[in-house]
């Protein structure tokens, strides 16, 4: 793929932004190595090839950690919610997000299926997990 020159820059994240908006989840691949990785970098954190492109994730996984966050980063965010590591089911990477789908916005068990779904934010759809059979 064609990077940018600047470290995290909107070009790294354009086509994840673009699926997301489908409510499909795209992970980067190594080409060279074939590790995944989240968030998207110019290098892959495993071998630092820059020959990586964005796949299908199958957008289930299991809970890895979880907090209860109760103080708002910014306005937009309501509190309190769920944050949390999810380990997804594709080969060896995880992503930071939040859970929804929750009683009273708790933290899943550890370990706990989750799957993924969409909400809006700031102008974005974003990826968010939910218990499995939870709506
Ligand atoms: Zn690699």
């Amino acid at each position: 793929m064609t990077v940018p020159g600047s470290y995290g820059g909107a070009g790294l994240t354009d086509e994840f932004w673009a699926a997301a908006a489908q409510h499909r989840l795209v992970r980067p691949v190594c080409r060279a190595c074939g590790s995944s990785f989240f968030p998207p970098l110019i290098a892959c954190p495993h071998c630092v090839s820059e020959d990586w492109e964005y796949r299908p994730s199958s957008g289930r996984g299991t809970i890895y950690s979880c907090t209860v966050v109760h103080k708002a980063p910014s306005p937009e965010f309501e509190v309190p919610f769920s944050l949390a590591i999810v380990d997804l089911d594709d080969e060896g990477w995880g992503m930071l997000t939040t859970i929804v789908g929750t009683a009273e916005r708790r933290c899943p068990e550890i370990g706990s299926a989750v799957e993924v779904t969409w909400r809006q934010a700031g102008g974005r759809t974003l990826p968010a997990f939910r218990p499995v059979g939870a709506r």
